[in-house]
């Protein structure tokens, strides 16, 4: 699973080369910005289950 803050690799690298995301809105729509150059992609919830590859690191440990 995946959750607000986390750091996510994509499918497919940023074009600057960079595949390290952060999850910054969860939502109908979830929004990820590029760690490198900050620049911030929206998708639906759909789209982005579809082009996740991996949660890199848990922004918090919240599992109780
Ligand atoms: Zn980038």
């Amino acid at each position: 699973m995946y959750d607000l803050g986390d750091i996510v690799e994509m499918k497919k690298p940023h074009a600057c080369q960079t595949n390290q995301w952060e999850i910054i809105r969860m939502g109908m729509d979830i929004k990820i910005k590029c760690c490198n150059c900050q620049h911030i992609v929206m998708m639906s919830r759909k789209d982005f289950e579809k082009r996740l590859k991996k949660v890199v690191e848990k922004s918090i440990e919240a599992d109780k």
